[in-house]
């Protein structure tokens, strides 16, 4: 995945239990104070595409055979029907899909001058809607969320694999499923893996009726853990830089944001979760549900932490979850997330091809459109496993001979297989920061270079380095000179640090902005082009704060392992306000006591016998902690009502409170 997990949105909740501190970000300038002039900007003060950006377009319109209509007549392919209506709702209202904010992408063929070719073709493909017949017995939903929804007909009801990111977006793609197919019950449920955008539409598909007779649920071993865990610690960063990588905040238009490259976008709607009933452990276990029979290929620790491909024997058919999509993957995903390992990705593939490339007539995947035609399957997968280990080979390679990761991303280039192939152009990760990432996996984050082991961070450099060119205005006439020669990266790196140095400099974040404009007009990455156009937002407008739906985490909190929640307090001590502490939180529904404890700064906590010498304990409910940290009680409330109860010194508990910082949610990332 992709959307931001749970976990994510559990963090944002949690730092909203204390006073959240939020700075005011500067004021908005004036696009035209850019030294590029105000000719040619949209209504959003964007920067027209200069004549470097639409030639760089069109060279790429030249260098990839888009006269190829294969994927297009494949997305279109078993079309059965869409639905009538444009928005999907939230219950209070709020748009979780919108069919029409990229109907400007329907007409146009040929790309805007503003958009990369390769990334207008891959947008207009995710703009493909509807249900759809991959072959007799296997139906997908695709279009109506970042990922799809598979359906297998069983002699009795549907077996669903992975129920897409939200209540909302599920419940409409059933209904949808529902008015073609008819009503049918739900045999079963199969998650691929451990990201939101394939379980946490659960509730939309399983009524209560379901749950109550215990529908049978499956997923990868390690799922649960994973999906309720991941990014719990850094979750609040990496939300906020989900906002630049999936534009959640940048407008939907031929300057603004056209795709994702995995899929349209993520979805501001209702997460849920329902724990899986059996897991998978190993590759080739069998099981028959409702009359069909599956073939699991378990993946753990690739694409996702917990991952697997199935394959259906009688159906002659391949999911492959989302470690094969038409897309180049990210080995590391530009949020931020820990490296994924490209070989055992490769290898995974490369088994794939082992175990059913010889049976396989179809394969789908948790995003994008089948591939249909026994060859077309393995030489499909055979290029996906090839950009993994290319890229993982060629960066190593590289390595060995003394390059650095900078130097390696700009060497690496593709054979030209794997260059034309749409299904790996970098729509998504990108054979740049793929080769970086794969670097990062063997050697972290110094590339030996003495001078980079210890430089002045960013601000403390842009001061330097402005003074030492002579000044701002000297800087600024400089990344001038660059941007008018469509030297893009290099008028990037100068007027940046202008704006480090000098953040109010309303001429350099301007031109910055145009500068980053261009950017993302030539990138070919979904998450790049997000990137570069978010940024530029950000340096006309300021930072503003995403919204935030505090609906729908209830489940995953109750899923959490009550431990989780004291590592995601203990990140957030502040070591000048620490001073030594014992607590013990009793949890009287669930029996479990955590004994909390500070020590040279550091938060530890061990569940067990509550310490005698406890300051104070705390006893409560995990269904109580649960309402906390989900927002539908408040603390103050809670201690008045008698909800929580505090034995020894009600100070001790206001004490450890006040060591732990707000977060910040809305942090700059163009400015210091
Ligand atoms: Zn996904």
């Amino acid at each position: 995945m992709t959307a931001p997990t749970p976990a994510l949105r559990l963090l944002l909740s949690l730092a909203a239990v204390f006073a959240l501190a939020c700075e005011e970000g500067p004021k908005p300038i004036d696009p035209s104070a850019s030294p590029a002039g105000s000719a040619g900007r949209d209504e959003v003060g964007r920067a027209a595409p200069s004549a470097f950006t639409i030639a760089a377009n069109r060279a790429v319109a030249a260098s990839l055979p888009f006269d190829d209509t294969t994927d297009f007549e494949n997305a279109r392919r078993g079309f059965i029907g869409a639905r009538e209506e444009a928005k999907i709702v939230r219950p209070d209202g709020g748009v979780v899909w919108d069919l029409d904010q990229y109907g400007f992408q329907d007409d146009a063929e040929e790309a805007p001058d503003s958009v990369n070719p390769s990334l207008w073709r891959q947008a207009r493909l995710n703009r493909i809607h509807g249900l759809f017949e991959v072959v007799p017995g296997i139906y997908q939903v695709r279009g109506y969320d970042l990922a799809n929804m598979t359906l297998i007909e069983g002699e009795r009801g549907w077996i669903v694999i992975d129920t897409m990111s939200t209540i909302e977006t599920a419940r409409a793609a059933l209904d949808l499923v529902a008015e073609h197919l008819g009503e049918r019950p739900i045999s079963a449920i199969v998650y691929t893996h451990s990201h939101i955008d394939h379980f946490g539409g659960v509730k939309g598909v399983l009524s209560d009726e379901d749950l109550e007779r215990g529908v049978a649920v499956i997923a990868p071993s390690g799922f649960l853990e994973e999906a309720v865990s991941e990014n719990v610690l850094a979750g609040v960063a990496m939300t906020r830089r989900a906002t630049y990588m999936f534009g959640f905040l940048t407008e939907r238009s031929p300057r603004g944001h056209v795709d994702s490259g995995l899929g349209k976008s993520s979805t501001p709607g209702t997460f849920s979760m329902v724990a899986p009933s059996e897991t998978i452990t190993e590759t080739g276990t069998e099981i028959t549900i409702d009359g069909v029979r599956m073939v699991f290929q378990n993946t753990p620790g690739a694409e996702a932490p917990a991952e697997m491909m199935i394959y259906l024997p009688d159906l002659e058919a391949l999911c492959g979850a989302e470690n094969v999509s038409h897309v180049l993957h990210n080995v590391l995903t530009l949020r931020g997330a820990k490296v994924r390992d490209a070989l055992l990705w490769s290898n995974y593939i490369q088994e794939t091809i082992d175990l059913f490339g010889d049976r396989a007539k179809v394969i789908f995947a948790s995003h994008h459109w089948p591939t249909w035609g026994r060859e077309n399957v393995v030489a499909y997968l055979e290029l996906q496993r090839d950009i993994y280990k290319f890229i993982h080979d060629q960066t190593l390679r590289l390595a060995n001979q003394g390059l650095t990761s900078a130097e390696i991303a700009e060497r690496i280039e593709l054979p030209e297989s794997l260059h034309a192939n749409f299904a790996t152009r970098g729509y998504y990760g990108t054979v740049s920061h793929n080769s970086k990432a794969v670097y990062q996996h063997y050697f972290g984050w110094f590339d030996g270079n003495p001078a980079n082991l210890h430089p002045l961070p960013p601000r403390e450099q842009a001061l330097r380095y402005v003074d030492a060119m002579g000044g701002a205005d000297a800087v600024i006439a400089k990344g001038k000179a660059a941007y008018d020669e469509g030297e893009y990266r290099w008028a990037a790196t100068l007027l940046n640090h202008v704006v480090f140095a000098e953040p109010g400099n309303a001429s350099a974040a301007a031109l910055l902005a145009d500068t980053y404009d261009q950017l993302g007009y030539q990138a070919e990455s979904g998450p790049w082009r997000d990137f570069y156009l978010t940024g530029a937002q950000e340096l006309r407008r300021g930072v503003e704060p995403l919204p935030v739906s505090r609906t729908g985490t209830v489940d995953v909190i109750r899923a959490m392992p009550t431990h989780m929640f004291f590592d995601a307090l203990a990140v957030r001590l502040i070591p000048e306000e620490a001073e030594d502490l014992v607590l013990n939180f009793v949890f009287t529904d669930i029996d479990e006591t955590h004994v909390v404890e500070i020590e040279n700064a550091v938060l530890h906590h061990r569940q067990g016998e509550p310490d005698p010498d406890a300051r104070a304990t705390i006893r409560l409910t995990r269904e109580v902690w649960n309402g906390i940290v989900a927002q539908t009680a408040s603390l103050p409330d809670l201690l008045t009502g008698g909800e929580i109860s505090v034995e020894g010194s009600p100070l001790a508990l206001v004490g450890f409170f006040g060591m732990l910082g707000p977060e910040e949610p809305a942090f700059e990332i163009v400015r210091p």
